[in-house]
């Protein structure tokens, strides 16, 4: 058992002593020495709802020498994430399609765990590991078949995993982990399927799930930056081209489409415009968007690499600005691991992205909370609240939790063994006040592709709590 006492819940602002029953078993990891037992002075420490992340890359199956579902889920926790949305692009891919070819890369893994899909596979992936993976996911399906872009996929092949669909002959792996969206990530839907994945969205009663950028040359964000590293540039209306063709299909067919990593400031103003006019938009950014420019390439080199690219400095100012005003409706890492030897390869050759988790809450806080942009609330709002409702889930409210459980006069205390529905208890224990070193040795992630390393940043996540019970702690 382990009491915080004095922490602040973080919209309220009361004061309460939080009693975390037990860790979970099996579930529960630390940082070194970090404390699970016994109590600690939480005197201005945040309690607020579990980060959420609607996009992230677990490379799972198929590259696990990237990154694994045991060390995607580690890397949640300890970024303060209690759950999280799986996208497609993994090996195979996951699109419903029956796995069959054994030499198919990543088949083995599939097939060996005596699975015939991936959504099989990754619905149970922890009885079938023997595992229990410390963060909660929903997984994301393919718009196209194979992610290749010449034909929609089959919503009769993966149709039963949504959520809400035959629930009553499906077993608990099935019920935890439905499918909740669509996207081809990695590549923006093609034309010549558009209609016909749009079609697919309105019918299964999912979004569609955008990136919303596409360029056929180019590595590097097009400008005095590119020219002066001699790599060709993708210039910036590559992102705004899918951006305004997608909400004129908002517009036309009333279905809602989410855009991925926006990064460029005319970009911003369309979407601004479109939610102004009422359409069914809404869109993320990243980390990276908000905390560099295509001049990060010079110092941090294929560290800085990704898609789309990383912008100029008007552009990073647009990107604050955006989530200042509200255009910006949440934050999501596009956590994509590399090992640092593909991403070696020079600027043509090395793979898009970086990883994400371990570092996003303090990188979002130095720059937009102590830059004087936004609050602290409104970005555990960002992170937490607002990615919560996207993916379909109600945010724990803390509140209503302490007026059913709260004990005692004076400073309240909040058992969480005694809450009324223990499950929804998702939970991260914040300190805003916190100033560190971004070390991407200590990351849980089997990744350390981040330009953020030794970065100075502000505002930690100490521990993170699901179901009522501690599964990671570096108080
Ligand atoms: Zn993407
Ligand atoms: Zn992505």
């Amino acid at each position: 058992m382990l009491t915080l006492r004095n922490i602040t819940v973080w919209d309220t602002g009361e004061t309460i002593d939080l009693v975390i029953p037990e860790t979970d078993e099996g579930r529960f990891f630390r940082d070194e020495d970090a404390v699970f037992d016994g109590e600690v002075d939480a005197t201005g420490l945040t309690l607020a709802p579990g980060f959420a992340d609607p996009h992230v890359h677990f490379r799972d199956p198929g590259q696990t020498y990237k990154e694994s579902m045991v060390s995607g889920a580690a890397a949640a926790a300890s970024g303060g994430y209690t759950n999280v949305l799986i996208m497609p692009n993994t090996v195979p891919a996951l699109d419903g399609v029956k796995v069959t070819d054994r030499e198919q890369s990543g088949a083995e893994e599939v097939l060996g765990k005596g699975f015939d899909s991936v959504i099989d596979f990754l619905q149970h992936y922890d009885s079938a590991h023997d595992v229990n993976l410390p963060v909660r996911y929903d997984l994301c399906v393919c718009a196209s078949k194979g992610r290749a872009g010449h034909e929609a996929t089959d919503l009769a092949d993966w149709h039963w995993y949504i959520r809400g669909v035959a629930e009553g002959e499906k077993d608990r792996s099935q019920l935890d982990h439905p499918i909740t969206a669509i996207s081809d990530d990695g590549s923006a839907v093609t034309p010549e399927i558009l209609d016909d994945v749009l079609r697919m969205v309105r019918e299964s009663g999912l979004y569609l799930i955008e990136h919303c950028e596409h360029h056929d040359t180019g590595a590097v964000n097009d400008g005095p930056v590119s020219r002066k590293l001699g790599v060709p540039g993708i210039p910036e209306d590559t992102e705004l081209k899918i951006v305004a063709r997608d909400i004129e299909k908002a517009r036309e067919t009333g279905v809602h489409i989410h855009f991925q990593h926006v990064s460029t400031a005319i970009s911003f103003d369309a979407i601004r415009k479109a939610k102004a006019e009422g359409l069914p938009i809404t869109c993320e950014t990243a980390p990276h968007y908000l905390a560099l420019s295509d001049e990060a390439l010079l110092e941090y080199g294929t560290l800085a690499k990704m898609n789309p690219p990383l912008r100029s400095e008007a552009d990073r100012q647009a990107t604050i600005e955006a989530i200042a005003d509200g255009t910006v409706d949440l934050l999501a890492t596009d956590h994509a691991p590399h090992t640092l030897e593909e991403k070696e390869r020079g600027f043509l050759e090395a793979p898009n992205g970086i990883i994400g988790l371990e570092c996003a809450y303090g990188v979002c806080h130095k720059v937009l909370v102590d830059g004087g942009h936004i609050s602290d609330k409104r970005l555990i709002e960002l992170m937490a609240t607002e990615p919560q409702r996207l993916m379909g889930h109600d945010p724990a409210d803390i509140d209503a939790m302490l007026d059913t459980a709260g004990a005692g006069e004076g400073r309240r205390m909040l058992d969480l063994s005694a809450v009324e529905h223990p499950e929804t208890a998702d939970l991260v224990v914040l300190d805003t006040n916190a100033a560190w070193k971004v070390d991407p040795e200590r990351f849980h992630s089997q990744a350390r592709n981040t330009p953020f390393g030794g970065w100075d940043v502000t505002g930690r996540p100490l521990a993170t709590i699901i179901g009522s019970r501690l599964v990671f702690s570096r108080l």
